[in-house]
C-alpha cells in the first residue's frame, strides 16, 4: 500500500490473538484507542483479562507439551523465524505508519526503528544456529559432563508503548527462536503494531499456540500473566515501580524474571570535548522519540568552562526544532503518546519551576493544541537533588547542570537511584575510559550519540533493571541449562546395607 494510501486506510478494530485466531475477548468488552496527533478515537480493542489469559496460555502450554513445536528440528524451527522476519520487511512502511499514527513517534524515527525489527528475527536465528551451544566437562577418566540447553516453556512477554513494535520484536524474537511458546501483552496505549505483528506471524503459517498476543491493561491481562503457574517466565520492559510489582506477583509461581526498567541517565561535557558533535548528540539524545526513551540523556552536566557557549547553542537548536504531526516526515519532535502522560510530563515543568529552575522551551502553535504536544525543554539552573533532576520525566525535557572536574561530574552523575546509560564526551581518551568505568550504570556511550550494537549487553544496574537481553545475554534467560553427568569409569559407589 502506497503512502498516500496509508493515510486513508480506516484503522479495523483489534481482536485478540489466541491459539492461531483472532478473537474477541471473552468478556466482549473492548478500550478505546486514541490519535496523540488528534486526541481522537483511532479504533477500539479487545480488551483481554484473566479469563483470556488462561485460554492464551492454555494454547501454548499444549504448543510447547504437545504440539510440533517442542519437538521440531532446529532448521525447521529457523525457517519460521527467517520467515517472520522476510513478511516484516514487506510490511516496513505499514509498521511505521501505524507506529507513528499509534504512539505521535515522528515517521522518520519509527521507519528507522522498524526497519530493525525484522534484523531481531534474523539476528537470533544466526544466534541460535551458531551460538546456543553447550559445554562439555571432563572429570579424569570417571566422567564426562556435558550441558544442555532447553526451551524453558512458555513465556510471559509484557513490553511498553515507548517503542512498541522494537521491543516487542526484541523479546518475540529470542523466545521463539530457542524454542519456547509466547504471550505477548502490549502496552494498552500502543496496540496497533502488536496487531500487525499478530497477523505477520500468522502469515508465517507458525503452529496455533505457539504465538499469542492478549490486550489489555496491565492490572488485570498484564497481573494475570504474571501470576499464572503455567507460564515459566516474564520479560518486563516498562517503569521501575510496574517491574518491582510484577517481582512480588510472580514470587508465589517462582518465575524467572528480566527487568528492563527506567532510566535518568546522565550526559557529561568536559571543556575539551568535540563541542558540535557533543551538542548534536546531546539533542539527539533527549529529544528523538519525542523523550519517550528509557536511555535519554535527561540530566546534563557541563563542565564550567564551557557552560555559557553550550547552554546559548542549546537555547538556538530547542527553539528550531521541528513539531508537527508525526506522519510528517520533517517533523522532529510529535505528540506525548497520551493524555495521561501529557499531564504527567506537564505536572513537572511545573515542579522545575517550584524547585527554581528556568523553564526554557518553545510555543506551541494553534494547530498542535489538539495534540499532547509538550515542546523540547530545557530546565536550566537545575541541581542534582531536585526531583526534576532525579525522576524520570519521560518527556523532552533535560535538566541542565554544571561541574567543575572530573571527580565531582562522576559524584553527581552516580547520585540517582538509575543506572541505564551514560555519555561521556571528552577528547581525553584516558579520561574517557576512566569517567565510563566509573559511572554506575549497565551502559556507557563514549563520545557517541546511542549507537547499538545488537551483539552487546543492553540493560541497567541499580533502579533500572535486572539481568540483560541482547547478543547471547539472554539464552540464559529464555533456555534451562541441564547438566548431563556421564560416568565412564567405575567410580567409587558406596554401599549401604550390604
Ligand atoms: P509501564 O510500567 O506503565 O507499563 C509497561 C507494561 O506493563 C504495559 O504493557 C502495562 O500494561 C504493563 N503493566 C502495568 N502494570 C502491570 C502489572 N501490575 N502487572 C503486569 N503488567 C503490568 O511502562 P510504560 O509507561 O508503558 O513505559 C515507560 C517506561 O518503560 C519508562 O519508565 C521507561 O524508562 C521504561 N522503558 C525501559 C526500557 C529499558 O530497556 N530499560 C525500554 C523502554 C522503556
Amino acid at each position: 500500500m502506497s503512502k498516500e494510501a496509508l493515510k486513508h486506510e480506516k484503522q479495523q478494530d483489534i481482536q485478540l490473538y489466541i491459539n492461531g485466531e483472532f478473537v474477541d475477548s471473552a468478556s466482549g468488552k473492548t478500550f478505546e484507542n486514541f490519535n496523540p496527533f488528534t486526541n481522537e478515537q483511532v479504533n477500539v480493542v479487545a480488551e483481554g483479562d484473566k479469563a483470556d489469559i488462561e485460554q492464551a496460555v492454555a494454547a501454548a502450554r499444549e504448543a510447547f507439551d504437545n504440539g510440533p513445536w517442542g519437538t521440531m528440528k532446529l532448521k525447521e524451527r529457523m525457517k519460521y523465524i527467517y520467515k517472520i522476519a522476510d513478511l516484516i520487511d514487506e510490511e516496513v512502511e505499514r509498521i511505521a505508519y501505524l507506529e507513528s499514527l499509534d504512539t505521535g513517534l515522528p515517521i522518520s524515527q519509527t521507519t528507522n526503528m522498524v526497519a530493525r525489527a525484522s534484523e531481531n528475527f534474523r539476528f537470533y536465528a544466526r544466534m541460535v544456529e551458531a551460538r546456543l551451544v553447550g559445554e562439555a566437562y571432563q572429570v579424569d577418566d570417571e566422567f564426562i559432563n556435558y550441558t544442555l540447553n532447553t526451551p524453558v516453556g512458555v513465556a510471559g512477554l509484557i513490553t511498553p508503548w515507548n517503542a512498541p513494535f522494537m521491543l516487542e520484536t526484541w523479546k518475540v524474537a529470542p523466545a521463539l527462536a530457542t524454542g519456547n511458546t509466547v504471550v505477548l501483552k502490549p502496552a494498552e496505549f500502543s496496540p496497533l503494531s502488536a496487531n500487525l505483528l499478530a497477523e505477520v506471524i500468522d502469515r508465517s503459517g507458525i503452529p496455533a499456540g505457539v504465538f499469542n498476543v492478549v490486550h489489555g491493561f496491565g492490572e488485570t491481562a498484564g497481573d494475570a500473566l504474571v501470576k499464572h503457574p503455567d507460564v515459566q517466565l516474564i520479560s518486563f520492559t516498562g517503569e521501575t515501580t510496574t517491574g518491582s510489582t510484577i517481582i512480588k506477583n510472580s514470587a508465589d509461581t517462582l518465575k524467572s524474571v528480566s527487568m528492563e526498567l527506567g532510566g535518568k541517565s546522565p550526559i557529561i561535557v568536559f571543556d575539551d570535548a568535540d563541542f558540535d558533535r557533543a551538542l548534536d548528540a546531546c539533542i539527539w539524545g533527549i529529544f528523538s522519540f519525542n523523550g519517550e526513551r528509557c536511555t535519554a540523556n535527561s540530566r546534563l552536566f557541563l563542565q564550567e568552562g564551557i557552560k555559557d557557549r553550550f547552554v546559548e547553542a542549546l537555547k538556538e537548536r530547542v527553539l528550531n526544532i521541528n513539531l508537527g504531526n508525526p506522519l510528517d516526515y520533517n517533523t522532529q519532535v510529535g505528540p506525548l503518546i497520551h493524555k495521561e502522560h501529557y499531564d504527567k510530563v506537564v505536572s513537572y515543568l511545573q515542579i522545575a519551576k517550584e524547585e527554581g529552575c528556568e523553564v526554557f522551551t518553545s510555543e506551541i502553535s494553534e494547530e498542535n493544541k489538539k495534540g499532547n504536544f509538550v515542546a523540547p525543554t530545557l530546565l536550566l539552573n537545575a541541581t542534582n537533588d531536585m526531583r526534576v533532576a532525579q525522576e524520570e520525566i519521560f518527556g523532552p525535557v533535560m535538566a541542565v547542570m554544571t561541574f567543575k572536574d572530573e571527580e565531582e561530574a562522576v559524584r553527581l552523575a552516580n547520585d540517582i537511584a538509575y543506572g541505564l546509560a551514560g555519555y561521556v564526551w571528552t577528547n581525553d581518551g584516558k579520561r574517557g575510559h576512566r569517567v565510563a568505568h566509573a559511572l554506575e550504570a549497565g551502559m556507557i556511550w563514549v563520545n557517541a550519540q546511542n549507537v547499538r550494537d545488537l551483539r552487546t549487553p543492553f540493560g541497567g544496574s541499580k533502579d533500572s533493571g535486572i539481568g540483560r537481553e541482547g547478543g547471547h545475554y539472554g539464552f540464559g534467560f529464555y533456555t534451562e541449562q541441564k547438566i548431563v553427568h556421564v560416568a565412564i569409569g567405575n567410580h567409587r559407589i558406596p554401599q549401604f546395607g550390604k
